[in-house]
């Protein structure tokens, strides 16, 4: 199994790290979790057609996880697709996908009546909600959701994918919560979020950015000075960190930080880094 991360940043516009989104690959299979800004650009860097992902898999409905949603659809249907999307996501993924494809309705059949493909299978969305915990089995890969703690947003979750007796833990986003310790247990890659606290205590406040804004932000994430000790908890074999907040930050001093908790060096995510799992 191979962890490609797509997109390592935030809602932030930084070249080097776009949106939220990551895939997850065997030989025969593509599954991508989350579809922040730029997640087809960069499929397209790696050569990956959309017409060949086998599902879409949303740990929550923050804009910056699934800004991207109809780009992937519509490029997919451009790439020939010829088979219907599979989309797993939160409570309220229905109404959310149903809304995105309400909005560009009457766009998409215009074009679908005058450009006349052959296939407009891609425009057939399956969309399944998220119970508490489950398994989906999608080809090769089994994947196992589980809920993690973003509040106030009432439904986030993390997942496990299993092939070839590894495992692969994405933290999705979340403040430091025991379920991701007890689903993380002993994770070949711990693919876990962060929040850069000590780049963010020198910025300038402003009337949009005060104290108070900075505290929300960090409080429904994981902090930098504790993601090494989930990480040490969960027993996982490698650290890789993503979704930094800020995106720009000393890596070096990010890599120290952790490491003195987890008592190894932490992979510091960039956008198509692939891990080999
Ligand atoms: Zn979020
Ligand atoms: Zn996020």
């Amino acid at each position: 199994m191979k962890l490609t991360l797509l997109g390592t940043g935030c809602p932030k516009v930084d070249y080097k790290r776009y949106g939220p989104s990551n895939l997850i690959s065997t030989k025969n299979t593509n599954i991508l979790v989350d579809c922040g800004s730029g997640i087809t650009q960069r499929l397209d860097q790696l050569g990956i057609s959309t017409a060949n992902i086998d599902a879409l898999f949303l740990t929550h409905l923050h804009s910056d996880h699934v800004v991207d949603l109809y780009q992937l659809i519509i490029s997919s249907w451009h790439s020939y697709r010829i088979k219907p999307w599979k989309i797993y996501g939160p409570k309220g993924s229905l109404k959310f996908v149903k809304k995105i494809m309400d909005a560009w309705k009457d766009e998409r059949n215009q074009r679908i009546n005058y450009e006349l493909r052959s296939s407009i299978k891609a425009f057939e969305l399956q969309v399944k909600e998220f119970k508490e915990f489950g398994t989906v089995n999608i080809k090769d890969l089994r994947i196992e959701y589980f809920e993690v703690d973003h509040k106030p947003v009432k439904y986030a979750y993390g997942f496990n994918f299993f092939n070839n007796k590894k495992k692969l833990t994405v933290s999705g986003d979340t403040k430091p919560c025991d379920n991701l310790m007890k689903y993380a247990q002993e994770a070949d890659v711990l693919l876990h979020e962060v929040y850069i606290d000590e780049e963010l205590k020198n910025i300038q406040f402003s009337k949009m950015r005060s104290r108070k804004t900075l505290h929300n932000v960090k409080e429904y994430h994981t902090p930098s000075y504790l993601v090494g000790k989930i990480a040490k908890i969960s027993r996982c074999k490698k650290l890789v960190l993503t979704h930094f907040v800020p995106t720009d930050f000393n890596e070096k001093k990010l890599k120290q930080i952790v490491k003195k908790d987890f008592g190894k060096n932490p992979i510091i995510g960039n956008d198509l880094l692939t891990i080999n799992i």
